[in-house]
């Protein structure tokens, strides 16, 4: 199975005609509620595209926490390691966005960080036993590091998404097999600006360097660079007409792990990832936008 630790997120998302300054009110603006959160969004785009999915995160008691567990129950994700917080909200994103498309964010992530390594000694079994895991960086660090090291104590495949963008330590990068940032994302990593294919190149040897197995460098409509057995790969994205990349990294994340689950060459899985990808860039949202499987066709081999 696939197993997802990350978090989840409600965005709450007001539209107006410009963004308030401080203290001032806006009226006439239009409401709408999204469920998001890279970890969330990450197990819905695996969901499905067929994969087997469990969900490790951590949501407060309270509406929007129920709320989201309902949703992934109804993408067949499996909920057993959805913990509830006593304490903590569930995690919110208030996102204001203008006509111009400009936005404002800020993130209360709540019983995200709350996630702790005891939780993820509670799914020990579950992620010991998992063909794939994957995970990304809006839970605490430790969890993650914890995480890595339990997979990478038991030889399962771990895939890192190092969003967003931090710098880390080596010794968590170390038990890493897969990790997959964008070019900023690399950037903050290895202290390299990744702005073409010599220095996504240069940026990969670093991170293959410090112990990461296969390191995938996704480059927006550019596709993806991937370096694997001291051999480079690009990888083209499909060519399509973007109309909101939001959750695109998420997307092609939630793919790759699919078709690495289902023993598929890493060269396979990318081109996959690329296409669910490219897919969800041609629709608005972000769980909204991830593809099922039927629409995503299957990369030669
Ligand atoms: P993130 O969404 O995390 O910033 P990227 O922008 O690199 O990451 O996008 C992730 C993947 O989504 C890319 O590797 C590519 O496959 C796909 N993608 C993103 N933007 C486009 C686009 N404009 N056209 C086609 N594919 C895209």
């Amino acid at each position: 199975s696939i197993v997802v630790v990350g978090s989840s997120n409600t965005d709450m998302v007001i539209k107006s005609p410009y963004l308030p300054k401080p203290g001032e009110t806006i009226l006439g603006g239009t409401f709408f509620m999204n469920a998001g959160g890279k970890g969330a969004n990450q197990a819905v785009a695996a969901a499905r595209l067929g994969g087997n999915v469990s969900f490790i995160a951590k949501v407060g008691n309270d509406v929007f926490g129920k709320e989201a567990v309902t949703g992934f129950q109804k993408e067949g994700i499996d909920t057993a390691y959805v913990f509830t917080d006593a304490t903590q909200p569930s995690g919110v994103a208030l996102i204001n966005v203008d006509d111009n498309g400009e936005n404002c964010i800020v993130v209360a992530s709540g019983a995200n960080a709350a996630l702790s390594t005891t939780d993820i000694d509670n799914a020990r079994d579950k992620i010991i036993n998992a063909s794939i895991v994957l995970v990304q960086l809006e839970t605490p660090l430790t969890t993650v590091a914890h995480v890595a090291a339990l997979a990478n104590d038991y030889g399962v495949t771990i895939i890192l998404n190092p969003a967003p963008a931090t710098k880390l330590d080596d010794a968590l990068l170390a038990h890493i097999a897969v990790i997959t940032p964008n070019q900023h994302e690399a950037a903050m990593l290895t202290g390299i600006e990744v702005n073409d294919t010599a220095s996504a190149k240069h940026a990969a040897k670093i991170l293959h360097g410090k112990g990461v197995k296969t390191v995938i460098i996704t480059l927006g409509a550019d596709g993806a660079l991937l370096y694997h057995n001291d051999f480079f790969t690009g990888v083209a994205s499909p060519v399509v007409k973007a109309a909101d990349t939001t959750a695109a990294g998420d997307v092609f994340n939630g793919a790759l792990a699919v078709a690495l689950a289902e023993g598929k060459s890493v060269q396979h899985a990318v081109a996959y990832a690329c296409s669910a990808a490219a897919i969800s860039v041609t629709r608005l949202g972000a769980q909204a936008s991830a593809p099922y499987r039927n629409e995503v066709a299957n990369p030669a081999e």
